[in-house]
C-alpha cells in the first residue's frame, strides 16, 4: 500500500488521524524507555514515538540510522515542540512498524553538514545525494529545466534529439573519441555540441529547435567545468540577433520568477567585447560591483617610472584601503597579476594626507594629485599591452571584490557581450581561428576576404555575475560565405571536403537565415542554487582529474574488447 503522507506534511490539524509513513531513519534515540525516531524522506522529517509497552518496541529498539522502515500510527501533539520544522508540533505514536531494509553504518553521515572528503563523497555518491542539501540541488535542477522547457515549448520550439556518436565538430576543444568495431582505425566523436545537427534541422525546415543536450569536451577541468556538461541548445530560422536575445531573456525571466521568485529586468545591458575587456578586464564581467579599470597611459607619458618605460599602456583600479593590504598581501597580489599575464603591479596609497607606495616617489605632489586618489584609497597600476593588462587587472578586480566584500548576495546582473571579433590571429601558428566557431556569420562577409583581422561577428554571449552562461550567433547560411570562412581559417579543399563536405553541400539546397544559442544548464543551476562548485549540481560528476570515483572510470578493458576495436595500447 502507498503511504498516506510525506514526512513534511503532518501538523496540528492532523491530530487524531491514523497515518501510514515510509522513509529512512535519520536518527533513533531512547529517552527513559521511550524510543524516538526521526523518519526522513525527500520532503522532510516526521518524529515517531514508540512506547515501551508496545508490541513493536523490540523491533524499534533494533533500528539503526538509515534503515528503511514503514510505520502506521496516530498523530499526537508533541510535548516539546520544534518550531523550526513544519512537522515540529506533532509526532506519530507508532502502532505498527516494519523494517523494509537494514543498513550498515554509512561511510558518510546523512545530514546537511558534512566533513567527509570530496573523494569519499564522490565514491559513495548515492549516500552523498541522500543528504537533503544535495537533493535540493538536483530537485532544483529538475524544476529549472522544466521552467526553461515550458517557455520553449510554449513558443513553438520542437524538442529534438541529435546523435551522440557523430563526427568531430569544431568547437575548438579536444574530442572524446569512440573507436569503431566495424571500421578498423575509424572513430566516432562525441559531440562537443550539436552545432552542425541543429543547423541541419534548420536546413530541413523545422524552424524552431531545442534540446537539453549533453556535450563532451576533453579539456582541463576547473571548478566550473566538467568533461560532460549539459546545454540548453537552441536554434531558430528567420531570426536576427535581437530575436534570439529577446527569447533568451523571456526564458530567464520566467525561470528566475518561477524558481526563485525573483523579478529580473529586461532588456539586459549590452556591452561590446572591447568595452568588457577594457573596463572589466574580461569578456564575462561581474557587474555586481563597480571597480572599473581606468586608463593612466597619457598621465604617465611625462612621468619617468622605470617599470613603465617602453610599455604601451598603463591602466589601473582605484579602491578603498584595507587593513588586509599588508606587504605580504601586496606581494601576493603582484604574483596574481603575473600569473594572469601581467607585467608588474605598482601601487600608490593615499591616507591621512600622505602618498606612499611602490612608485609614489617618482611623482611630484601635483602629479600625485592628478591621479584623483581619494583619502584612504589605493591605486593599483599594471603596465603592458592591452590584452595582458586587461587579463591581469580583470583577475585583480575579482580578487579585490572578494577581499573587500563588495559582492552582494542574491543579486543577479545579466549582460549581453556583443560585437565580437570574428577571428583570432595566432601569431605562432600564423593562422586564424574562429573566435566562436566557424559557422558564425560575419557582420560584413566582404571583410573575410579584404580585412579578416577587423572582421566582426554576429555573435553574442550572455553573462551572469561573472559567469558565461551561454553563447550563440547568427550563422552563415550562404554556401559561398561558409566556403570563404573555411578558406580563411586555412582549411584546404581536402580538409573541408573531408570534415565538412556534407555541411557545405547542405547549404546549397535552400538554407533559411538562422541563428541560435546554447545555455550552459549546469552553470545556470549552480548560480541559481548559490553554490560555486559545479559538482554540486551534477548528479554523478567527475573529479578535477576527470575520474568517476564511484565506478572507477576510466578503467581498463578486456583484451578481447580491444582486439575487436582493433586497438593496441602502447606502454
Ligand atoms: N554550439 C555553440 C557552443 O557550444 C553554441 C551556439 O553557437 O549555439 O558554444
Amino acid at each position: 500500500m502507498k503511504y498516506t503522507h510525506h514526512n513534511n506534511e503532518l501538523t496540528i490539524e492532523h491530530i487524531g488521524q491514523s497515518v501510514f509513513l515510509k522513509g529512512w531513519v535519520q536518527k533513533s534515540r531512547n529517552l527513559g524507555g521511550l524510543i524516538f525516531i526521526d523518519l526522513r524522506d525527500r520532503f522532510g522529517i516526521t518524529q515517531l514515538l514508540v512506547k515501551p509497552d508496545h508490541v513493536c518496541y523490540d523491533i524499534a529498539s533494533k533500528i539503526r540510522n538509515e534503515f528503511v522502515i514503514e510505520v502506521k500510527g496516530i498523530v499526537i501533539e508533541r510535548e516539546s515542540k520544534n518550531k523550526t520544522i513544519k512537522t515540529g508540533e506533532i509526532e506519530v505514536e507508532v502502532t505498527e512498524l516494519h523494517i523494509l531494509s537494514q543498513a550498515e553504518t554509512p561511510p558518510i553521515i546523512v545530514s546537511n553538514d558534512t566533513d567527509a572528503l570530496e573523494d569519499t563523497r564522490l565514491k559513495y555518491r548515492y549516500l552523498d545525494l541522500r543528504r537533503p542539501v544535495m537533493q535540493n540541488f538536483l530537485i532544483k535542477r529538475h524544476w529549472i529545466t522544466q521552467a526553461i522547457r515550458e517557455v520553449l515549448v510554449h513558443e513553438g520550439f520542437y524538442e529534438l534529439e541529435t546523435p551522440i556518436l557523430g563526427k568531430s565538430t569544431p568547437e575548438g576543444a579536444r574530442d572524446y573519441l569512440v573507436p569503431s568495431r566495424l571500421y578498423a582505425g575509424h572513430f566516432y566523436a562525441l559531440p562537443q555540441s550539436p552545432q552542425i545537427y541543429k543547423q541541419l534541422f534548420m536546413v530541413a525546415g523545422f524552424e524552431k529547435y531545442f534540446q537539453i543536450a549533453r556535450c563532451f569536451r576533453d579539456e582541463d577541468l576547473r571548478a566550473d567545468r566538467q568533461p560532460e556538461f549539459t546545454q540548453v541548445d537552441i536554434e531558430a530560422s528567420f531570426v536576427d540577433q535581437e530575436d534570439v536575445q529577446a527569447l533568451i531573456e523571456r526564458i530567464l525571466v520566467h525561470t528566475f520568477k518561477k524558481i526563485l521568485g525573483v523579478d529580473i529586468k529586461t532588456p539586459f545591458l549590452r556591452m561590446s567585447y572591447h568595452d568588457a575587456l577594457s573596463l572589466y578586464g574580461t569578456d564575462k564581467p561581474d557587474l555586481r560591483y563597480d571597480l572599473k579599470i581606468q586608463d593612466y597611459t597619457d598621465l604617465f607619458k611625462s612621468i619617468e617610472v622605470p617599470i613603465f618605460q617602453g610599455k604601451s599602456m598603463v591602466r589601473g583600479i582605484i579602491t578603498t584601503l584595507s587593513d588586509t593590504f599588508t606587504r605580504k598581501r601586496l606581494d601576493q597580489l603582484a604574483d596574481l597579476v603575473k600569473k594572469n599575464h601581467g607585467d608588474t603591479l605598482a601601487y600608490i596609497k593615499y591616507a591621512d594626507g600622505q602618498y606612499s607606495g611602490s612608485i609614489a616617489k617618482f611623482l611630484n605632489e601635483e602629479q600625485l594629485k592628478s591621479l584623483w586618489i581619494k583619502d584612504q584609497h589605493i591605486l593599483f597600476l599594471v603596465p603592458g599591452e592591452f590584452e595582458n593588462v586587461s587579463s591581469a587587472l580583470g583577475a585583480l578586480r575579482i580578487e579585490l571584490a572578494n577581499e573587500l566584500n563588495l559582492i552582494e548576495k542574491n543579486r543577479y546582473e545579466f549582460l549581453w557581450v556583443v560585437d565580437w571579433p570574428l577571428l583570432e590571429y595566432n601569431e605562432d601558428e600564423k593562422r586564424f581561428y574562429a573566435k566562436h566557431h566557424p559557422f558564425t556569420a560575419p557582420v560584413n562577409p566582404d571583410d573575410l576576404k579584404n580585412n579578416p583581422k577587423q572582421a566582426m561577428a554576429k555573435a553574442y554571449d550572455i553573462v551572469l555575475n561573472g559567469y558565461e552562461i551561454g553563447g550563440g550567433s547568427i550563422r552563415i547560411h550562404r554556401q559561398d560565405v561558409q566556403q570563404l570562412m573555411f578558406d580563411t581559417l586555412g582549411l584546404t579543399k581536402e580538409d573541408i571536403e573531408h570534415r565538412f563536405g556534407f555541411f557545405v553541400d547542405a547549404l546549397k539546397y535552400g538554407t533559411p537565415p538562422h541563428g541560435g544559442l546554447a545555455l550552459g544548464l549546469d552553470r545556470i543551476v549552480m548560480l541559481m542554487t548559490d553554490t560555486t562548485n559545479i559538482k554540486d549540481v551534477v548528479a554523478f560528476p567527475k573529479t578535477q582529474s576527470a575520474k568517476d570515483m564511484m565506478m572507477s572510470a576510466p578503467s581498463d578493458v578486456e583484451a578481447v574488447q580491444l582486439e575487436e576495436l582493433h586497438i593496441k595500447v602502447s606502454e
